[in-house]
């Protein structure tokens, strides 16, 4: 499997998500009817650089809440999990979920929740991620926002770069 990047805005780099990362995701996809929403956190060991690599992804877990077209992360397990790889020098660098569509991009209530989560756990980023993936296909379609600068309400869809294989 490959990695897939998306370009940051202004020049300001790339956003590389590692293949575990993808097969991580992918394996959650919502690709029967009966399949409920997956998701959890995003972590780099490098969000500061222009090529940032995302290294892990964490979730889904029991305790969270899940349905068809609803995601919430545990707050306990998803704090526990990052203060874990806080200690291994992994940062929280965004949030994923599945969609049951094919090309997803993230609702009103996931942007809301995305903040609120922001506030309690990482409010000195400046930048964060939020990635819904789709439902088709071996490589599913993956919307990539950013929310940009301190206030987090500006949202930014970044553009995957594609790859001539
Ligand atoms: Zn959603």
């Amino acid at each position: 499997m490959h990695e897939r990047r998306f370009l940051l805005p202004d020049d300001r780099g790339v956003v590389v998500f590692a293949p575990a990362v993808l097969e991580h995701m992918y394996r959650h996809a919502q690709v029967r009817f009966y399949q409920k929403e997956a998701g959890g956190q995003l972590f780099s060991t490098n969000p500061h650089e222009a090529e940032v690599l995302v290294s892990l992804a964490t979730g889904p877990y029991p305790e969270d809440r899940r349905s068809r077209h609803g995601f919430e992360a545990d707050r306990r397990r998803a704090s526990a999990d990052a203060h874990q790889q806080f200690s291994v020098g992994r940062h929280v660098i965004g949030l994923w979920h599945t969609h049951p569509e094919s090309h997803p991009s993230p609702s009103f209530r996931d942007r809301e929740t995305s903040v609120e989560f922001l506030r309690i756990n990482c409010a000195n980023l400046t930048g964060f991620l939020l990635v819904t993936l789709g439902n088709q296909g071996i490589a599913p379609h993956m919307s990539v926002y950013l929310a940009d600068g301190l206030s987090h309400t500006n949202w930014l869809a970044l553009e995957e770069v594609s790859v001539r294989r």
